[in-house]
């Protein structure tokens, strides 16, 4: 397929709620991990507002949600999950959450890094992109380029890392498809694994997941795809 990158030796997928990795990206990095690629997951929040019902215990469904995710990691071939504990709703692309990625960022070197796209506002005529999603993407260019690479910022934080390449996913203007054919069914088992988020059974969500990445596998030439925009840094 045309523009198909190698396989990242390491990467970091970095994202606001416990789902958004497996929705946004899952069989990218499902595909990635079995071809021998390390593959490490933050969240920055908890996943505490998770939910419509006024009476549910946000360090319940918090609990619920950490125990999802371990199950999800395990469907995709997920190396390591790093959870920064930000609230649903109350994260900003400020300075300290740039320090703590760029910390991440050098410890865990990777190739690689994937995170919304924080220019999609609007997906259609009927959606608000969620602003955790935004910063989060925000907060992620800025770590990666420059700070995570230049010693002079955030000294202290770790050997500094150049990231080769962004995958932006969530994004108004893709260039780069990941055929994920062989990982459809891994995608949705992940997918299905966030229980708390699609109720038991979650068949919806599984064919909405194969709707889009029809989708995008038409765009790419494959039968199933996730669509990012790359940036190449290095
Ligand atoms: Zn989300």
């Amino acid at each position: 397929m045309d523009g198909q990158d190698a396989v990242p030796r390491r990467v970091l997928a970095i994202y606001a709620h416990p789902d958004d990795p497996d929705v946004s990206c899952g069989g990218t990095l499902a595909s990635w991990a079995a071809a021998g690629s390390e593959v490490h997951v933050c969240l920055c929040c908890d996943g505490d507002k998770g939910s419509g019902d006024p009476d549910v215990d946000g360090a319940d469904l918090v609990a619920r949600r950490h125990r999802e995710v371990d199950a999800a990691g395990r469907t995709l071939g997920v190396y390591r999950h790093y959870w920064l504990g930000y609230q649903d709703g109350e994260l900003d692309a400020t300075a300290e959450l740039c320090r703590r990625l760029v910390s991440l960022v050098r410890k865990v070197q990777p190739e690689a890094v994937l995170a919304p796209d924080p220019t999609a506002v609007f997906f259609g005529s009927n959606y608000v992109n969620h602003k955790d999603h935004r910063a989060v993407g925000w907060a992620v260019l800025d770590a990666v380029a420059p700070a995570a690479a230049n010693p002079h910022y955030f000294p202290g934080t770790g050997p500094p890392c150049q990231v080769r390449t962004l995958y932006l996913s969530g994004t108004m203007e893709p260039d780069l498809w990941v055929d994920i054919t062989a990982c459809i069914d891994t995608k949705a088992a992940a997918l299905a694994c966030h229980a708390s988020q699609i109720g038991e059974g979650g068949e919806w969500l599984r064919d909405v997941v194969r709707q889009r990445s029809e989708e995008a596998g038409q765009l790419a030439g494959v039968r199933y795809a996730e669509a990012f925009r790359r940036v190449v840094l290095g």
